[in-house]
């Protein structure tokens, strides 16, 4: 291994106040990568594609919690409900009506995130703060007994600006404050604002994330 994987995930680590957890992002590296950063004591990890993660369940620690970060297909939930720990990207009540079925088949409560679209790249996925708004006013999630909405995800725009980048996780974090007191005042669980990846972890740490996705910093470099 090329990558001194444990020296790198201490020192994210160390970069991290009290209170922000770690989601390490392993998705395209090689399960000797993950199971060197279980060893150095690393429990949730993140993937985005389903047929991946699903070979690496299969091999890896049990007691390793994933959490689904990338774009999810109404038809791969039902793959991914036995087991994922989070899904963090959900961007549709499509989406969320399915997760809350699949999870019903499976006896369990799935966590879920709502990801927001703020960054300026059209590739990007998410509700924009409107459509959440009208999502939650909406109401049809809470007749959904199987999943539990437990905060907000974000991607910020992928720019050198770092003054952008804070803008946008601030507002991600303003809209956060908006929804608790509107929707989840009383809901404990609705507390997780995922913001912050290899390039922009240090910014999301001042603009209130709790956690953050880190993977090439982590682990390398992917090969596609
Ligand atoms: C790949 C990915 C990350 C991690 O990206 P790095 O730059 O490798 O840290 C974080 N979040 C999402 C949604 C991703 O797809």
């Amino acid at each position: 291994m090329e990558v001194d994987v444990a020296k790198n995930l201490n020192e994210v680590l160390g970069n991290l106040p009290q209170g922000v957890h770690l989601v390490a992002i392993s998705k395209y590296h090689p399960n000797e990568y993950i199971e060197a950063a279980y060893a150095a004591g690393q429990r949730v990890f993140g993937e985005s594609r389903e047929q991946e993660l699903r070979e690496k369940v299969q091999l890896l620690p049990e007691d390793i919690r994933w959490h689904f970060i990338g774009h999810l297909q109404s038809n791969k939930v039902k793959y991914i409900a036995p087991y994922i720990s989070m899904i963090e990207a959900v961007d549709s009540v499509k989406l969320l009506k399915e997760i809350n079925k699949q999870a019903a088949k499976n006896s369990r409560v799935i966590d879920v995130l709502l990801e927001l679209h703020i960054a300026e790249e059209e590739t990007k996925y998410g509700f924009s703060f409107d459509a959440c708004r009208n999502m939650l006013r909406d109401g049809e999630w809470k007749q959904m007994q199987n999943i539990r909405i437990c905060g907000l995800m974000m991607m910020a725009s992928n720019v050198d600006d770092e003054s952008q980048i804070a803008e946008e996780m601030n507002m991600a974090a303003d809209f956060f404050d908006e929804l608790k007191r509107d929707y989840f005042a009383d809901a404990d669980y609705f507390c997780e604002r995922s913001w912050g990846m290899s390039h922009d972890y240090r910014i999301a740490v001042k603009c209130r994330s709790t956690m953050v996705r880190v993977g090439s910093l982590i682990f390398g470099p992917r090969v596609y």
